[in-house]
């Protein structure tokens, strides 16, 4: 189970951190993935971009090759029932750990006049969103594992408290680190709103991406033995997710003749070649309306059948049976 927030362009990080397991596991796990529209209210003002992002959200993660027949692929406001878990799962959270999640720090720092509960409690509404499927696999990047690791805190804390009904969720990523994208300009990681020139988006055009690679940071460098500054390892990262080799660029580095222009060039061709056809799908995909409404129908009617059984033990579990 996981899910991305209709907030913005998807970008390589969403990619390489989220959507890419999702088509992997697709093949060999029973899924759940949604279009996280009730997070996305947390920081988003002016609703009327809402289904616009939606619907990209939705061509995006489609065009990237995740089928919304062999997985339960939705909108999170499409099934009420993760609101009632957040309910029950919210009697569990307490107010001083949430305080205390960074993320929550980041949004006060980054929104200090939006400062709402929904804020506060985004990691109890996740947790709701894992739960309600009783998942034990998350695909997401790094930035999640905290998150990852409260919601096995309220799992834990339900069994505890009223019977054993949640596995522990884990955030997974077949076995391997999980991945955080590094941003262009050598600071922090690739996000939908920060620093648009250093994140390169799954609707990037051609010309885009050579720009924003050519702008990318680099420090002059390369002593024999000198460490890789962050900024040209992160290049390296980038360029051996879309298939390129490093070796040879890495050693040009340690005997100080590397030519940032050449690998930039290099780089900004395999991004073309990968981010191009996923752009051309998803642009066919977001204009066709009925199909988008089909997917959405048919992924509320599975994550709902999946919800349901769940309520039933949880209500069950905690004694909300009279009858
Ligand atoms: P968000 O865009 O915050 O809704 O995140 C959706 C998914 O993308 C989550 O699984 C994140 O962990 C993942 N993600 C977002 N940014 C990055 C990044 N720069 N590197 C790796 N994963 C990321």
């Amino acid at each position: 189970m996981s899910g991305i927030r209709p907030t913005g362009f998807l970008h390589l990080g969403n990619y390489f951190g989220a959507l890419r397991n999702y088509v992997r596991m697709q093949e060999s796990y029973n899924c759940y993935f949604m279009v996280a529209d009730l997070h996305a209210l947390t920081t988003l003002k002016d609703t009327k971009e809402l289904k616009g992002h939606v619907r990209r959200v939705l061509a995006e993660n489609i065009a990237s090759g995740l089928d919304p027949e062999k997985v339960a692929f939705y909108c999170q406001s499409h099934v009420p029932e993760t609101a009632e878990l957040y309910l029950l799962l919210n009697m569990l959270a307490y107010v001083g750990e949430l305080e205390k999640t960074p993320t929550f720090k980041d949004k006060v720092r980054l929104q200090p006049m939006n400062v709402n509960a929904g804020l506060l409690t985004y990691p109890v509404l996740q947790a709701a969103d894992i739960l309600l499927h009783r998942a034990t696999l998350v695909p997401v990047g790094k930035d999640q594992e905290q998150h990852l690791e409260m919601a096995r805190n309220y799992a834990n804390r339900f069994n505890q408290r009223y019977g054993e009904v949640f596995p522990e969720p884990y955030a997974f990523n077949f076995g391997e680190d999980l991945v955080k994208v590094p941003s262009l300009d050598g600071a922090g990681k690739m996000s939908k709103s920060e620093n648009q020139l250093a994140t390169l988006y799954l609707a990037d055009d051609d010309d885009a991406i050579r720009k924003k690679i050519s702008k990318a940071k680099t420090e002059s460098g390369g002593a024999p033995g000198a460490p890789v500054p962050d900024s040209v390892a992160n290049l390296f990262q980038l360029m051996r997710l879309v298939g390129g080799e490093t070796a040879a660029y890495e050693a040009q580095f340690n005997e100080g003749t590397i030519r940032y222009g050449d690998m930039k060039k290099e780089l900004a061709e395999r991004m073309i070649a990968f981010i191009t056809p996923i752009r051309e799908k998803a642009e066919a995909i977001r204009n066709d309306e009925a199909y988008l409404r089909k997917v959405m129908d048919m992924g509320a009617e599975k994550a709902r059948a999946s919800a349901k059984v769940t309520l039933e033990l949880a209500k069950e579990a905690i004694g909300l049976n009279y009858y």
